[in-house]
């Protein structure tokens, strides 16, 4: 089944997109990412609301705050979750 195979494809980029928040990503995942971004709509608007967030946060906070609350972390995780659970 090829769909099932993309969904794992889906929870790799999940788990990269995670190292991401953490700004630990090496040059080699990103691509990884951008590869897989290419022909998957659910991670790309997963990608957007993490994009949207992370400005949020810049905006919000001082220069020197670190990239992402765990907070808002741990929500678009769930959100992602959510995501690839409702493509099943
Ligand atoms: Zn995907």
């Amino acid at each position: 089944m090829e769909s099932g195979e993309h969904q794992d494809d889906c929870k790799q980029v999940f788990a990269l997109l995670s190292q991401y928040l953490d700004a630990e990503l090496s040059p080699a995942s990103c691509e990884e990412i951008q590869a897989h971004l290419a022909d998957c709509p659910p991670c790309i608007e997963f990608l957007e609301s993490l994009k949207r967030t992370i400005r949020l946060c810049h905006h919000c906070e001082s220069a020197e705050a670190p990239p992402l609350a765990p907070e808002a972390r741990e929500q678009l995780l769930a959100a992602y979750r959510k995501t690839l659970l409702g493509r099943a």
